[in-house]
């Protein structure tokens, strides 16, 4: 146990984020608005690309709960949400009295399987007459999902589409930034994502229209009269012009941040592509740029010998940090009431996946000695 420990995903500071903080401090913007807020924002829309409004929020499960309050989800709606996932995917649907119907992954990207959605948007309106609401796609680990398909079914149906892209900061699919495709996307900067705020999220909207909507939610739904008038529920979400300081700072080095991501991946799948029974998570083909925000392997145990459990259990006596993947939310007992379409990939990805420690504070030397531990444990 002398070895250094070797964490998840750490959060790495820029360096630049203190001048921002100093500066709120400095002119007393210590609120949730500012000119931090507003320039992180300004950043944020300059990385989404054209047509796109941001709106900086307290968290990224805040983002889905405002995605889904601007869409009008309510009590007895249904909003589908893929079921291998985080449970802030799902979580904001019930703070909405509705019930989330959960589709299954399928085996490339680990994401939503298109054909077994609208097999659930089909079989949804035969047994309850009404259209779900919403679809939530997740892109696990930074990893895309197959958006192309998903929105061309969500399009002949006429539902929205919300991407929790919480993971995926900075992942493209077909060189399109992910959470730009739907009417709305989320962004998170919690303290382990691919940048942070000590704690934030974003929503992505596809009008200006829906970011002041977004905006009045996130501060009270409070009526532009001079004393405080209310004809809606409204939200504390705000981010705090601290935070948005922080923001800032590790914008300026996101581009490294992706690239060193992406190289870990490339040093995984040399060390460990070769091992029978490993398989390391990477695009499926070239349409696919996963940030790579935690890399991923799979272990089969009769090839490997071993199985994931095995793995991880060997690498935390070796002072390494590795975890399972997200349990399908149809197999959280919190859950069990929902709705379900499954196929078996995402309880078979769970029952063989683990997460690797990944990210800026991982160094090369880092990933050769978690790949020695594995092979280690594999023979
Ligand atoms: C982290 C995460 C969220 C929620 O983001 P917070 O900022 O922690 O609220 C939502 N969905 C997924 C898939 C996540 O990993």
């Amino acid at each position: 146990m002398s070895d250094k420990k070797i964490l998840l995903c750490l959060a790495h500071m820029s360096g630049q984020e203190m001048k921002y903080i100093q500066e709120a401090f400095d002119t007393n913007w210590v609120v949730p608005l500012g000119p931090n807020v507003d320039a992180f924002e300004v950043d944020l829309e300059h990385l989404c690309g054209e047509g796109k409004h941001v709106v900086v929020l307290s968290s990224g499960t805040a983002a889905i709960h405002l995605a889904l309050v601007n869409l009008g989800v309510s009590r007895g709606d249904e909003v589908i949400c893929q079921s291998m996932t985080f449970s802030a995917s799902a979580n904001p649907i019930t703070y909405q009295g509705a019930t989330p119907v959960f589709v299954d992954s399928e085996r490339d990207s680990w994401n939503m399987d298109p054909n077994l959605l609208e097999e659930a948007i089909k079989d949804r309106i035969a047994k309850t007459g009404r259209k779900p609401k919403a679809i939530i796609p997740v892109y696990l680990y930074g990893m895309p999902a197959r958006i192309d398909d998903i929105m061309e079914i969500a399009h002949r149906y006429e539902i929205p589409v919300v991407e929790d892209s919480a993971e995926a900061f900075g992942s493209r699919y077909r060189g399109r930034l992910c959470g730009t495709f739907g009417k709305f996307g989320i962004m998170s900067f919690n303290g382990n994502k691919m940048i942070t705020t000590s704690g934030g999220g974003a929503l992505i909207c596809s009008d200006e229209a829906s970011k002041k909507k977004t905006m009045f939610y996130a501060t009270q739904s409070r009526e532009p009269m001079p004393y405080y008038l209310h004809k809606e529920i409204g939200y504390n979400y705000r981010m705090s012009n601290i935070c948005a300081g922080i923001g800032r700072g590790q914008m300026t080095v996101l581009e490294e941040h992706l690239a060193h991501h992406r190289h870990l991946c490339d040093r995984y799948v040399e060390l460990l592509g070769n091992a029978e029974g490993i398989m390391v998570h990477t695009n499926p083909d070239e349409r696919y740029d996963s940030n790579y925000w935690l890399n991923t392997i799979l272990v089969e145990p009769d090839k490997a010998g071993v199985d994931y459990d095995a793995i991880r259990q060997h690498l935390q006596d070796c002072n390494i940090e590795s975890r399972p993947l997200w349990k399908p939310m149809h197999t959280q007992p919190v859950f069990s009431g929902a709705p379900a379409y499954v196929n078996g990939v995402s309880e078979e990805l769970f029952a063989k996946g683990l997460c690797l420690p990944s990210g800026p504070c991982v160094s090369d030397e880092d990933v050769e000695r978690v790949c020695r531990e594995i092979l280690a444990c594999c023979k």
